[in-house]
């Protein structure tokens, strides 16, 4: 699909260009608290200098839009020209305040008014602002928050997101505003490709053109985040969906950065796989790579660069056929990697195209300023302590105002509350709110093991 250019004005001046035939932008989020300005300052600088081409900030108050202003001017003064961008999720009112403010506001269509006229109200007034500021939107859904009335319609499906996003961009075709970017993110990677697969097809079908931001949402972190992150996203790029990535990981931003980097140079013909050779037997790839480390910035955990840049060539070369099912399974060997090093590559791969799964299947969001408690040593923990488990989707979130809708399909969710409190879900039900933080992974365990509807018994 042709993507149309559009322009994200940058703070000091010039444009950063999305879409057309451009390398997809690479871009992350801030987990500092947005009124922590001198934290999420320092915090932007650094990602700037990591190479993230727009930042984006949580705003989930009206307060917190006067702290997003104070950072923009300090940023400014510091000479840092890199767009930011407001992630508003229920309030158009925050959202027409961000836009005044910043680049690019991302708004959630699932939290805009559940009546639509009222909800086109709401954006058309958003619109306006943003055309006089020359400010960009995002249209951000996301599985599991799609609103009731897409809800009712379509179920929480593939379909249902499409349905919705295509409700918006015409919305902005009607209101002839096209500096927008549009996503469909969900942590379930077969969603998320069906999803904006399906929302390729329609764009096309309507003659839109609308730049397509791309990212699995809730990842996780480490090797599961980074090569979930690159089956999906790759699969996408291949079929040239896509302008914009977004790698969300539960570590450091910048962590985010050199896997999107390797995505975006990958597709844009900038960066060679390291595959050396491979032949297809009985529908299982069996492939060879080259230690490959010129990109020290990869290494991550316990795993040095080579061995990254294996991960993530793997996840490209064949996540794309895991998923079409073109094959059933693969083999990778590289030259100084050990054999158990290499199985765990390949079950990794397989349970990040939801062919096989070998452990759990693990949901935790990136955290943002809306985040009140440590959250990767927490999913860290969470992960450690239910390692024994298969079969379930355990969700870590880190607030109680988004977590419970974005976990999505997950069986079990730990879900921090604020003033060190806890929710654990089962399902979409909270089995137990207010537990003390240093009680709850334990009494989350407890749950599972005495819920009579265990999966593992
Ligand atoms: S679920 Fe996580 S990333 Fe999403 S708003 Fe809450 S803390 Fe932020």
């Amino acid at each position: 699909m042709n993507s149309q250019e559009i322009l994200i004005r940058k703070p000091l001046g010039g444009f950063l260009t999305l879409g057309g035939k451009r390398p997809a932008v690479i871009q992350t989020m801030c987990n500092t608290h947005t009124a922590d300005v001198q934290a999420s300052v320092a915090q932007c600088l650094r990602l700037a200098g990591a190479g993230a081409e727009m930042i984006r900030l949580t705003v989930p108050a009206r307060e917190d839009v006067k702290a997003l202003a104070e950072i923009h001017a300090q940023l400014v003064a510091l000479g840092c020209n890199i767009p930011l961008v407001a992630d508003v999720h229920f309030s158009s009112d925050i959202a027409i305040e961000a836009a005044k403010v910043v680049e690019k506001v991302r708004i959630n269509p699932g939290n805009f008014h559940p009546d639509f006229d009222q909800a086109r109200a709401q954006l058309a007034r958003l619109v306006a602002v943003c055309r006089e500021h020359d400010t960009a939107l995002r249209i951000g859904l996301n599985h599991g928050s799609l609103g009731r009335r897409i809800t009712q319609l379509y179920g929480n499906t593939p379909e249902g997101m499409k349905e919705a996003a295509m409700e918006w961009l015409r919305l902005c075709r009607e209101l002839d505003f096209d500096r927008v970017a549009v996503s469909l993110k969900a942590s379930n990677t077969r969603v998320m490709t069906d999803a904006y697969r399906l929302l390729g097809e329609a764009m096309q079908a309507e003659d839109f053109h609308f730049p397509l931001h791309l990212g699995v949402t809730e990842a996780g972190n480490g090797e599961s985040g980074r090569i979930k992150s690159c089956v999906a996203v790759s699969t996408l790029l291949e079929e040239g969906l896509g302008d914009t990535i977004r790698v969300s990981l539960t570590e450091d931003p910048a962590a985010e950065l050199p896997v999107a980097r390797h995505l975006s140079e990958r597709y844009a013909g900038l960066r060679k796989s390291s595959l050396q050779s491979f032949r297809a037997e009985d529908r299982i790839a069996h492939a060879v790579y080259a230690p490959c480390d010129e990109d020290a910035t990869l290494a991550f955990g316990g795993y040095n660069a080579v061995q990254v840049r294996l991960m993530l060539d793997a996840a490209c070369d064949f996540g794309k056929k895991i998923f079409d099912r073109e094959i059933d399974g693969v083999t990778v060997a590289c030259p100084g990697q050990s054999e158990d090093f290499c199985r765990h590559i390949e079950d990794e791969l397989m349970q990040a195209c939801r062919r096989r799964f070998y452990k759990s299947e693990y949901v935790a969001c990136p955290g943002c300023g809306r985040t009140m408690y440590n959250l990767e040593k927490t999913f860290n923990e969470v992960q450690r302590r239910t390692a024994h488990l298969k079969g379930y989707v355990i969700a870590v979130m880190g607030c109680i105002v988004n977590g419970p809708g974005e976990m999505a399909d997950a069986d079990w969710g730990y879900v921090g509350e604020g003033n060190g409190k806890v929710s654990l879900y089962k399902g979409k039900t909270a089995l137990r709110r207010h537990v003390p933080e240093a009680e709850a992974i334990d009494l989350l365990l407890e749950l599972i093991e005495a819920d009579p509807e265990r999966k593992d018994r």
